[in-house]
């Protein structure tokens, strides 16, 4: 989707440090991480939010947990959150769906 900033990521029009990639998802580490680990697994098709996740993508959608549980193995991340803000409010500010997965600190609950 054009003006989409993780469009142009997985395009490779803007650089980004690689975690993993196949052809339905991307993961790459945020570029201002709020944890020691933190990258974000990404659909290649654009879809704005958990919100318009439908019965036509969620196969998409199930493939990048699939990959989130891969990368944890392989990285021996034993406890980590994935998190995906929807809507500004609770702090989305690039829409096109995307999972944050962060480890290697102490983590509250509730989140703030
Ligand atoms: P959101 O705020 O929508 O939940 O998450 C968007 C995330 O994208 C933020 O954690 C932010 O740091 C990250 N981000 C924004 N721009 C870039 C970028 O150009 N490259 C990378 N790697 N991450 C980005
Ligand atoms: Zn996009």
């Amino acid at each position: 989707m054009e003006d989409c900033l993780f469009c142009k990521i997985v395009a490779g029009d803007i650089p980004s440090k690689k975690v993993y990639e196949d052809e339905l998802c991307y993961a790459f580490y945020d570029i201002d991480p709020q944890a020691p680990t933190h990258f974000l697994v990404i659909p290649k098709q654009h879809i704005q939010s958990v919100v318009a996740i439908d019965s036509s993508n969620s196969a998409i959608v199930a493939h990048c947990f699939e990959v989130i549980a891969k990368i944890a193995v392989d990285m021996k991340m034993d406890s980590f959150r994935v998190v995906s803000n929807i809507g500004e409010q609770a702090g989305q500010s690039v829409f096109h769906l995307h999972f944050h997965v962060l480890s290697g600190r102490d983590m509250t609950w509730p989140p703030g």
